[in-house]
């Protein structure tokens, strides 16, 4: 089910030209509406395409003012109740509200390492393009090198 936007929360990441949302869909659906002359809703963010989210909580999570919510399906989330994340560099805080107005908050671990630390080719050679026709690279000169059964086929 997909995203919406909580106008009265949402304070258009502060007029930059790409908000914290727009940044982060991978399905390039978050959109904000600076003069208000698409929406009504001057400096608010909002999901163009509701249909085509894929309710993967990118935006939810990244939201500086939790102003995105998910609509869920009924027998996950009954209406009147949410799930909400509060992201920390190093964890989630999950907010979840029942119908009858229980909450109950969880924190869950998102990393081993401090934010902005991590080097993913630290200690890996270059690659060096001109040795991608020989055995050990994959590319279709390469297949009939190799022993052509090892590949897995559909
Ligand atoms: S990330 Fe949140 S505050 Fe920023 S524009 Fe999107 S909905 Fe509004
Ligand atoms: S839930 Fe994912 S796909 Fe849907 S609007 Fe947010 S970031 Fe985009």
């Amino acid at each position: 089910m997909p995203t919406f936007v909580r106008t009265d929360k949402c304070d258009g990441c502060k007029g930059q030209d790409k908000t914290a949302c727009m940044y982060i869909c991978p399905h390039d659906l978050m959109k904000l509406d600076k003069d208000g002359s698409e929406t009504g809703h001057a400096m608010k963010a909002w999901n163009q395409e509701p249909e085509q989210c894929w309710e993967c909580y990118s935006c939810v999570k990244i939201c500086p003012q939790q102003a995105i919510e998910c609509r869920h399906y009924a027998d996950v989330v009954p209406l009147g109740g949410s799930v909400q994340p509060l992201r920390g560099t190093d964890s989630i805080m999950w907010t979840i509200k029942f119908r009858n107005g229980n909450i109950k908050r969880f924190k869950f671990p998102i990393r081993t390492t401090p934010e902005g630390s991590i080097k993913p080719y630290d200690g890996k050679p270059n690659a060096d393009v001109s040795k991608i026709d020989e055995i050990e690279f994959y590319s279709a000169n390469s297949i009939h090198k190799t022993d052509r059964s090892q590949l897995v086929s559909g």
